[in-house]
């Protein structure tokens, strides 16, 4: 698995993969400039913000 969100040129998807499903070579995705977040921040965001809530269900 590469450390890296490589995205499929040939069906335009994304994949940590570096041989996408269909078989094609994914490459590597520079973040956009306008977007300098991170790509999981969103993800970590969530999952601390549903451990909390399961902390305060406990
Ligand atoms: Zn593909």
């Amino acid at each position: 698995m590469a450390k890296h969100i490589l995205k499929c040129q040939k069906c335009n998807e994304y994949t940590l993969h570096q041989i996408c499903k269909c078989g094609d070579k994914a490459l590597e995705v520079k973040p956009p400039k306008y977007s300098p977040q991170d790509p999981y921040a969103k993800y970590r965001r969530i999952a601390k913000k549903d451990s909390l809530q399961k902390k305060g269900l406990l």
